[in-house]
């Protein structure tokens, strides 16, 4: 053999065993979130291979296999990667208003690279990103799926569809300017003609704005935005082609048009009366409420430069929809963990479950709105939301038990994202 071969074969065989060496990894920790039943599992063990959880249970009952990578979280809890289904990650929480215009698509996706790290870093390990600048939100889930950026998995909608002067358009310059959103369409064939573009170009979702919002200049954020024969062709086109639809809608009207439309998830819901609710109810539509989002909006919006009448629209709308999500749960109505990070700073997001559990939740039910009920609404429940043989290894950890404080899980200590570690403090 020559010396050439033996390096060669060497080396092959020293890859070759690296690489099946960090194929099985074992994690053991003190305790376990089974969310899918809603239990605690003491003393867990997990296996994972090739980024798929191969075997569920306890260190008494499972062996664990030879030359697995052992992953000691001794003293934390783990659970499933928290999902969140509100993020805009191109959007930066201290750029409002005016400021934004001098922002072109190009920066928004730097941004993005930025903001989908620090979001991985704080737990989240699925986001649904409603609502970017041209098509930048593809670029950066393409750009996390092929490798190339750390980030959460990504579900994107493309540009946002809105009415002519609605939430989704951009109302910031007087007419000359011919400034208008790329979402914008009217009429019941130019919304179709917005879902199919949108999905040419990759979405995942279809975002839409049925009312009027909180940051937008000059709309009433209780006032509907398209008619239900626009909304209805929206979505049934979106249906058709197999994605699924959010509708941001605060107010009543705009909320139950999109409902009856049949949306598949209201983003804010700040104005639910019972009707709303009991229609929400029926249709099995998801709400996905940003109750944390105030906080910020009336304590650090005005320096990030959000306009004064927005500031006056937030105070009319926070405490209403902190109202109508505690109404929303006790009749229990489908909800899912949304939080509209991207308006307040990134890797934020999981201070939200302490305000979800004060207006009404229970931890293991703000826990299961960021997990299990998430992976419903993505219709990914086959692969992602639970710590369950088969599915996707995204795994997070914290220490101590955050059924015990739920505020703990805005700091995890580890996360794994398909069997690939990217941050272990234990
Ligand atoms: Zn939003």
């Amino acid at each position: 053999m020559s010396n050439i071969f033996r390096a060669v074969l060497f080396i092959t065989l020293l890859i070759t065993s690296t690489l099946s060496k960090a194929e099985i990894s074992v994690i053991i920790a003190d305790k376990m979130i089974s969310v899918e039943n809603a239990k605690i599992i003491t003393k867990p063990l997990i296996i994972i291979e090739d980024g798929v959880i191969s075997a569920v249970g306890t260190q008494s009952d499972i062996s664990i296999p030879e030359d697995a990578n052992i992953i000691d979280l001794s003293g934390h809890t783990i659970l499933p990667g928290l999902m969140d289904m509100h993020v805009h990650l191109t959007s930066d929480a201290s750029v409002h208003g005016y400021k934004r215009l001098q922002r072109d698509t190009s920066r928004a996706a730097i941004t993005g690279v930025m903001k989908a790290e620090r979001t991985l870093m704080a737990g989240f390990t699925t986001v649904r990103n409603v609502g970017a600048p041209n098509y930048a939100d593809i670029a950066l889930r393409d750009a996390i799926n092929e490798g190339d950026v750390k980030g959460p998995r990504m579900f994107v909608s493309g540009p946002s569809i809105g009415v002519t002067g609605g939430h989704c358009d951009n109302n910031l310059l007087p007419f000359e300017y011919g400034v208008k959103s790329e979402g914008v369409a009217d009429g019941p064939w130019a919304v179709r003609t917005k879902v199919r573009q949108n999905i040419k170009y990759g979405a995942d979702v279809i975002k839409f704005c049925a009312t009027g919002g909180v940051l937008s200049k000059g709309t009433k954020v209780g006032a509907q935005q398209f008619s239900f024969e626009e909304m209805k062709a929206l979505i049934d086109e979106a249906h058709l082609r197999g994605l699924t639809v959010a509708a941001h809608a605060h107010g009543t009207d705009g909320i139950k048009t999109a409902i009856k439309a049949g949306v598949d998830s209201i983003e804010h819901g700040s104005f639910l009366d019972k009707e709303a609710i009991k229609l929400a109810k029926k249709h099995g539509t998801y709400l996905s409420m940003d109750i944390y989002v105030t906080e910020y909006i009336l304590g650090e919006g005005e320096k990030a430069g959000i306009l004064e009448e927005s500031l006056a629209k937030e105070r009319t709308v926070g405490k209403r929809q902190r109202e109508s999500f505690s109404n929303a749960l006790k009749a229990g109505v489908n909800m899912v963990f949304g939080s509209d990070a991207g308006v307040y700073p990134h890797g934020d997001n999981a201070k939200q479950l302490s305000r979800m559990v004060q207006f009404g939740m229970s931890p293991m039910q703000a826990i299961q709105s960021a997990t299990l009920e998430p992976a419903k609404l993505l219709k990914k429940s086959d692969t992602l939301g639970s710590i369950q043989t088969g599915k996707a290894a995204d795994i997070i950890a914290v220490k101590g038990d955050p059924i015990e404080d739920i505020s703990l899980l805005e700091t995890v200590g580890f996360v794994m994202k398909e069997g690939v570690v990217y941050l272990n403090k234990s």
